[in-house]
């Protein structure tokens, strides 16, 4: 892996293992959600590939043919799923020019922070198929507006664009 490579490159430019890397397995993702009226709620259920001690997919070579609503995340299709996963997503972050925080496992060397903020699923998610459809729908963790996570995205992204742009100073010597 390049050093540094999530400052340096963008996601089309990123090779499989610094691809993979980004990633840093919070597991959130892979929770159960629903979208319905542009909202995306998101509840404390796992997929059922999930080990929820871990926050890893138990199979992941094979996870979108056993899971049929598994969908594979690429730098292509980052902009389309923006408005669907955690704001936390390292790849929503590059896409959308914002910094890796420091508790990324990237940064911090391993995942312990990440553990005690709360950001891996392993402290709240439950096995699916344990909850009955009333409970499920009392633990919801989240919930949020496709259209307005799109917008803020796209902010962030203009926002960066300007603090890119050189500062040009006017010499002043018209006069
Ligand atoms: S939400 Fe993003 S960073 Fe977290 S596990 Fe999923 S792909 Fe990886």
């Amino acid at each position: 892996m390049r050093d540094r490579f999530w400052e340096k490159y963008s996601l089309g430019e990123l090779n499989s293992r610094e691809w993979e890397a980004l990633c840093d397995g919070c597991g959130q993702c892979c929770l159960k959600r629903r979208v319905e009226n542009g909202m995306v709620t998101v509840y404390g259920v796992a997929c059922e590939l999930l080990d929820i001690d871990t926050a890893r997919c138990r199979d992941y070579a094979n996870r979108l043919r056993k899971v049929p609503n598994c969908h594979e995340l690429t730098p292509t299709s980052v902009p389309q799923y923006q408005g669907w996963l955690p704001e936390t997503c390292a790849y929503v972050r590059l896409y959308t020019n914002q910094p890796l925080p420091s508790w990324h496992p990237l940064l911090a060397g391993d995942r312990s922070r990440m553990g005690k903020k709360g950001i891996t699923i392993s402290s709240y998610a439950v096995a699916s198929g344990t909850l009955s459809r009333r409970q499920k729908e009392r633990h919801v963790v989240s919930r949020w507006s496709v259209s307005k996570r799109r917008q803020q995205n796209a902010k962030k992204i203009s926002q960066s664009r300007i603090q890119a742009q050189p500062l040009r100073l006017s010499a002043g010597r018209g006069k």
